[in-house]
């Protein structure tokens, strides 16, 4: 599979669900790491842990900072989201894909 440069919009992504973020359920929480994850699958994860780099997160999940920067950027745009979001973290996302979005 070819390497491509990431869009911008990669970034509203959820990285391990690829869900957009957005101000509800899936509000883009900074990890202390440097890595952004969704509050839905930072809430299954089975243990406190960044799942890219395994980095703790030792602060309780609801007062881990939220990415707003980036909900704004959601926020903002009509996106035009890729047509074929690939599982490009499929170890992590596909056992995620059976909950309910909601
Ligand atoms: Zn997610
Ligand atoms: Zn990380």
């Amino acid at each position: 599979m070819p390497v491509q440069a990431p869009q911008w919009t990669e970034f509203l992504l959820c990285p391990i669900c690829t869900q957009t973020f957005e101000e509800t359920v899936r509000r883009p929480i900074s990890l202390g790491c440097g890595h952004t994850v969704c509050k839905m699958c930072l809430n299954k994860l089975h243990r406190k842990a960044c799942p890219f780099d395994q980095t703790a997160i030792s602060t309780d999940i609801e007062q881990l900072p939220v990415n707003t920067a980036l909900l704004q950027l959601v926020g903002g745009q009509e996106l035009e989201l890729p047509a074929l979001l690939h599982c490009y973290v499929c170890v992590w996302c596909c056992p995620l894909h059976i909950y309910p979005s909601t």
